[in-house]
């Protein structure tokens, strides 16, 4: 039987159970995994150099058989493996430092050959050349005439002679199998094709073979995402009838006339926008973008009220109780003069009122929430309107879910992480996008101090200042479930410590695991200056908005992400009071201290979220991990910026010219795309 590319690896011929357990390690569970693990790097063994013809200071790739070995120990206890290596121009001393167990395994293979790559230099006590080793290999001879070879990334047990063998006999037998998604034309035009890539990416006959290679995979990769995404806009905007709602009604020009405030210019603008979509008969698909405190909440409560103005249900989706908890109070009292009637559904909710049965919303009303909303056994008679609240919590599959709830209902998706435009192309791709680029006027921007341990003292001074003075503070904790245990206990204490310290004041502790109820009444508590000093856990981190509270204090700064702090800190500085942030602990790693420096450098939604997507990586920064995307093998949405837009090109033609790739010449896409994306984008209405 010749294995597909579905086949277990343990089925290729060498392979078997205990080499099988070793890959999936690496996340390589079939033939098709394994064809698409790519090296990090490759060795130029055409580089290899005469040894006599080393010079210190360069890194050098040399090959010569092993003369002897010996272990030393340093003066300071480090373990030092040397070797004497010798080709036929000479001998040189090779080191590794601190890995003892080379020592057996030169040993064992004294008289072959090894390849050794690493930097020469001069020995200050010996005056002698020697190499420290970087990475070493003991070759078969099978790989002699090999001039490039590939470096994947191990894992304890397995080599890099193994991989190279196994990957071999795969591309041999199964490469044929890998299809190209991308139409003959396109592909064409590209100058090769998909499977040649794959195999020139292994097995490149020159390193710079190996990016051609890369970028050709990419570009496939790409092009699979953004059919699927060209796919669900045209199934969204043009084939799908959707609701063309009045924009004008009575009730939503008298409750513009009765807001506490004028909204801003970018409010309106996006307003507009949204205005737009909710009158045309196609369904709305709009993000909104807009940094921590610019007001997106009023511009959703509009189109809310727009949509139960016009015989529909709204639902507005958070992604903690507390920020529902939160929105459902102030859409509230926002709205309940006009006769409109709020609901908040929450697990916590349901538990409340022992409302897990099946539920069936038939007011016209807004429904508040968190991922409860989205629930089987809630179903609404006439969903208009879904507004997503803080999207980069949530996974794509969820809007999905929730406009599932409908007959086409107008979607609304905010979020405070601004998302640079290429970035946006992959995971927004399929919503057209405002941003809210301005700030409710009278704000001060946040100060942001870093305080070492031994001010403490002095520091609560000033708060205990602050305080008397009428405002509230926010203490934040860290918690994350490996060790939550100790952080609540580390919690409470801080809180006990900042009773005795704020004597005079009422102090108290929020974290996730209370009962809904009782953040609740914490959370009400604090809005109405009963509670002064507010000890929390990440719980309070989106959403909430106390406008009195303007001092935060960040414990542990160094456990938490860059974006995550800035939205903790957005939680104060809406007020027309100087506000202040303070950052505490120990940020003694690279990463961290980048952290805080960004933190105290600027006060900008987007300089933070171009700085922590350059820390994390676009996987985690987008939270694509969560959300359930397929990562990228060959691609990078960073660096390929140029070939995304490309690809996004030509997909879109493709999928305008043919929709459903109904198309025969179409049909491997069509199954490609569905394949990798139809789950996660609900494109199963195709077929
Ligand atoms: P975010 O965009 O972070 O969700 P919110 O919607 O919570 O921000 O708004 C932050 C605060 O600003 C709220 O208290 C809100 O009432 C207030 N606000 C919103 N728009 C305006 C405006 N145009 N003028 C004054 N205050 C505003
Ligand atoms: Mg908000």
């Amino acid at each position: 039987m010749t294995p597909d590319l579905d086949t277990p690896v343990q089925y290729l011929k060498g392979v078997g159970p205990s080499l099988a357990k070793l890959f999936s390690k690496l996340g390589v569970s079939t033939v098709r995994d394994l064809l698409f693990y790519f090296p990090r790097d490759w060795e130029d063994r055409r580089n290899i150099q005469p040894v006599s013809k080393l010079s210190a200071g360069e890194d050098c790739l040399v090959k010569g058989i092993i003369k002897s070995v010996r272990a030393e120990r340093t003066g300071r206890g480090f373990n030092l493996v040397k070797a004497v290596i010798s080709d036929a121009s000479g001998s040189v001393l090779a080191t590794w430092f601190n890995q003892p167990f080379v020592e057996k395994a030169l040993n064992s293979k004294k008289g072959s050959a090894v390849i050794i790559s690493g930097r020469a230099d001069i020995n200050p006590y010996s005056g002698g050349l020697e190499i420290s080793v970087k990475d070493y290999e003991l070759p078969d001879g099978c790989e002699e005439a090999q001039a490039v070879v590939p470096k994947y990334s191990l894992t304890a047990g397995l080599y890099q002679k193994t991989v190279r063998r196994i990957m071999k006999k795969a591309l041999d037998l199964c490469l044929p199998r890998v299809k190209d998604p991308i139409p003959e034309q396109i592909s064409k035009e590209l100058g090769m094709g998909l499977s040649s890539a794959v195999k020139g990416l292994h097995f490149p006959s020159a390193p710079e073979e190996a990016e051609r290679c890369r970028q050709r995979i990419a570009f496939s990769e790409f092009f699979l995402l953004q059919s699927a995404i060209a796919i669900r806009r045209k199934e969204i905007r043009q084939d799908t009838k959707g609701i063309s709602f009045d924009t004008e009604t009575e009730l939503a020009s008298k409750f513009l006339s009765v807001l506490p405030f004028e909204l801003t210019g970018a409010q309106k603008k996006v307003l507009g926008s949204i205005k737009k979509d909710m009158a045309s008969c196609k369904p709305m698909n709009r993000l909104v973008q807009g940094d921590v405190g610019s007001g997106k909440t009023i511009v959703a409560v509009i189109a809310c009220v727009t949509a139960v103005s016009n015989g529909y249900q709204a639902a507005i989706m958070a992604p903690t109780e507390i920020l529902a908890q939160q929105h459902y109070f102030k859409i509230k009292e926002l709205v309940s003069r006009f006769g409109i009637e709020v609901l908040l559904v929450t697990a916590g909710e349901n538990r409340k009122h022992n409302k897990n049965k099946d539920k069936v919303v038939q007011e016209q009303c807004i429904v508040v929430g968190t991922h409860a909303l989205i629930q089987e056994s809630i179903k609404y008679s006439k969903l208009g309107l879904v507004v997503i609240d803080e999207q980069h919590r949530f996974g794509v599959m969820q809007r999905t879910q929730l406009r599932a709830k409908g007959n086409n209902p107008d979607l609304l998706v905010m979020t405070a992480t601004p998302i640079p435009r290429t970035l946006a192309f992959t995971i927004y791709g399929d919503l057209d996008r405002s941003v809210i680029d301005e700030l409710p006027p009278g704000r001060t921007p946040v100060m942001t101090k870093y305080v070492s341990e031994g001010k403490r003292a002095s520091l609560y001074g000033f708060m205990e200042e602050e305080i008397s003075k009428g405002r509230q503070a926010y203490v934040v904790c860290p918690l994350i479930e490996e060790s939550e245990k100790i952080d609540l206990k580390a919690a409470r204490q801080t809180c006990d410590t900042l009773k005795a310290v704020f004597s005079r004041h009422k102090v108290e502790l929020m974290h996730g695991r209370m009962k809904p109820a009782e953040k609740e009444k914490i959370m009400k508590a604090f809005k109405e200056n009963k509670i002064q000093v507010l000890v929390s856990t990440t719980v309070i981190e989106v959403g909430i908005d106390v406008a009195n509270a303007s001092i935060m204090l960040i414990e542990h700064v160094e456990r938490f992400g860059l974006s995550q702090l800035h939205q903790l800190r957005g939680r104060i500085g809406r007020g027309a009071e100087q506000s202040y942030c303070f950052l505490m602990g120990k940020a003694s790693s690279e990463e961290s201290k980048a952290r805080v420096k960004v933190m105290l450098e600027t006060n900008d939604g987007f300089k933070i979220a171009e700085a922590d997507l350059k820390l994390r990586g676009p996987g985690e920064f987008l939270g694509v991990r969560q959300s359930g995307l397929p990562e990228f093998k060959a691609a990078d949405i960073i660096r390929d910026a140029e070939l995304l837009e490309k690809a996004r090109k030509a997909a879109f033609d493709i999928i305008s010219n043919d929709p459903d790739l109904a198309e025969p010449q179409d049909r491997e896409l069509k199954a490609e795309v569905l394949g990798r994306y139809g789950k996660f984008f609900g494109l199963d209405v195709i077929n």
